[in-house]
């Protein structure tokens, strides 16, 4: 039906115009061959997307099983691959079981709608990731939000409670700064007071702990009760996909009554394949996140960065580095003049980040080399000079 009324998607053009003048319109970057820029904008942290043995990995998987799943899990989507992963990533990282999700986004959703509903309470922070956040809203549960870290604040709603069922919900890395949440001090809170904790180590794996196995095992809490994790397979892992560890009993739950696993298509074996052998380079060579960790160092010295602190004053060394430059538009500026330099950075505005704390974002990576640090340290700093940051 065509008629000469008013379209009722007019407004979408009135809402197009206002975000574009408010400078926070966004286009995907769309990488092509030949086109390559120094890439300091992507979650690749070990640098294993593109490592021969990732992608041998991937491709042997997909001669196996061809390119998609074919299906949800539980109907014809589990091939050996995801079930060898599960069991090879739980053994990893210290847990009895884990469950694939085909994101982490979906990994996050499913964990906690499975795990609370209405009548029951989450506590969560101002720092959580969008997918906490959405996994939070979907569950109906009444959610209080606290100050990033405040461990304390965290304590004091779940005594004050009137909910039995309570989940505790953190990032172990948040992702705009790489700051690191208190996760012993949120765990102690969530079992003085009978609740479990839920922390998404999506920045943490790889990059963390003992050989990269991430916060919680660097805060010595690897399979400790009443504890769930969330990972991905898609940052330092270089593939895709969402991981849930925790006891069995929690597997079991997961596939009877996660939306994003029952609902879902399985994630694409080759994913899985690729995720697979990253996790074998990673085991086999633990001085990966050391790599990482120096060329962090190495970047904020250059820039003149603070890293965040933590408690005790020592500073926070994780991949991401955060330089805040204030409005949008000097920020999408700064980050134009890199990319027209070769250097790719991330630039994040409103509402991925609170007004007047737009800034570039830069993700740093185990396979740059010292000159790649220092070349891609020159524009960025050139860049922030010529929108008046610096
Ligand atoms: N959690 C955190 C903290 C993240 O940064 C991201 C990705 N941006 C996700 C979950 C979602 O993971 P995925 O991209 O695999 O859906």
């Amino acid at each position: 039906m065509t008629g000469d009324g008013p379209v009722a998607l007019d407004w979408l053009h009135e809402a197009a115009a206002a975000t574009l003048a408010a400078g926070l319109h966004r286009e995907p970057v769309v990488r092509r061959e030949g086109q390559e820029l120094l890439n300091l904008a992507s979650n690749d942290y070990l640098g294993l997307s593109t490592h021969p043995a990732v992608v041998a990995g991937a491709h042997l998987t997909l001669d196996r099983w061809g390119a998609g799943a074919t299906a949800s899990r539980l109907v014809a989507g589990t091939t050996a691959e995801h079930v060898d992963f599960e069991r090879e990533i739980a053994d990893f990282l210290g847990f009895p079981a884990a469950l694939m999700f085909s994101s982490g986004y979906l990994g996050n959703v499913g964990a906690i709608t499975a795990l609370v509903g209405r009548g029951d309470l989450i506590v969560s922070d101002t720092g959580t990731h969008a997918s906490l956040i959405d996994g939070c809203r979907l569950s109906r549960a009444r959610v209080v939000v606290v100050d990033r870290g405040d461990h304390e604040a965290v304590a004091a709603a779940l005594a004050e409670r009137t909910e039995d069922r309570a989940l505790v919900v953190s990032d172990s890395i948040y992702s705009v700064d790489g700051a690191a949440a208190p996760v012993a001090e949120l765990y102690a809170a969530a079992r003085a007071h009978g609740a479990a904790l839920l922390v998404d180590e999506a920045h943490g794996l790889g990059v963390r702990g003992p050989g990269g196995r991430g916060v919680i095992a660097e805060a010595g809490l690897s399979g400790a009760p009443d504890l769930v994790v969330t990972t991905v397979a898609s940052k330092s892992l270089g593939a895709q996909g969402g991981i849930v560890l925790g006891p069995q009993v929690l597997r079991g739950h997961l596939v009877d009554r996660a939306r994003p696993f029952i609902f879902d298509t399985g994630l694409a074996p080759a994913a899985v394949g690729g995720a697979r052998a990253a996790l074998g380079l990673l085991r086999t060579d633990p001085e990966m996140p050391n790599r990482l960790r120096r060329n962090v160092i190495h970047m904020a010295e250059r820039c003149d960065i603070e890293l965040p602190r933590r408690v005790d004053g020592t500073p926070e060394v994780s991949a991401v580095l955060s330089i805040v430059v204030g409005e949008p538009q000097p920020a999408v500026a700064a980050a134009a003049a890199c990319r027209e330099q070769g250097v790719l950075v991330g630039c994040f505005r409103p509402p991925s980040v609170p007004a007047g704390t737009s800034r570039l974002r830069l993700t740093m990576r185990a396979d740059l080399t010292a000159d790649d640090v220092d070349r891609a340290a020159d524009v960025v700093l050139a860049a922030l000079r010529r929108v008046g940051a610096r």
